[in-house]
């Protein structure tokens, strides 16, 4: 068993800070990870990893996910982009309002002059209906919505494990 180098950890639901030690085991089925403690030592809750964060550009597929079939195959679900960048509710919030204030128009003209492959076309689609959703003052709403089942839970969790 080999020890790699430990990590202080911070608990997002009750601000703790604790250390995380991180083994490698060989096994039958080849070498193993496991990081120990699971659970925040103070208050029980599971750990999460994540900046609180997400690029300009995974930010925009975020929000192509959400109104295009294709984009939400290719890249995951709004959900999914959320779980790996938010751990409390105001960090998917933050994330949320960021999304909704990018630059889209900005994005279609990285297209202009483009040879229009069916990709393409399917993603100037999206972000024309990103644009009327902009306009309309629904784009952050519906996000939102796609976001509602992981708020759900970061909720529970903080419910559950704040003392
Ligand atoms: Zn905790």
């Amino acid at each position: 068993m080999k020890v790699i180098p430990r990590k202080t950890h911070w608990c997002h639901v009750c601000d703790a800070r604790f250390v995380i030690t991180a083994s490698i085991k060989r096994t039958a089925r080849g070498l193993r990870v496991r990081k120990t403690p699971a659970r925040c030592p103070e208050c029980g809750a599971p750990r999460r990893f994540a900046t609180g964060q997400l690029s300009d550009g995974r930010a925009q597929s975020m929000v192509l996910a959400c109104v295009d079939a294709r984009a939400r195959r290719n890249y995951g679900s709004v959900e999914r982009f959320l779980r790996g960048a938010a751990r409390t509710p105001e960090q998917v919030h933050e994330i949320l309002d960021f999304a909704a204030s990018l630059d889209f128009d900005g994005y279609v003209r990285r297209y202009e002059g483009v040879r229009r492959t069916p990709v393409i076309r399917s993603e100037i689609a999206a972000l024309e209906t990103i644009h009327a959703e902009l306009e309309a003052g629904t784009l952050r709403a519906r996000l939102e919505q796609e976001a509602a089942a992981y708020l759900d839970e970061l909720r529970q969790e903080r419910a559950r494990y704040r003392k």
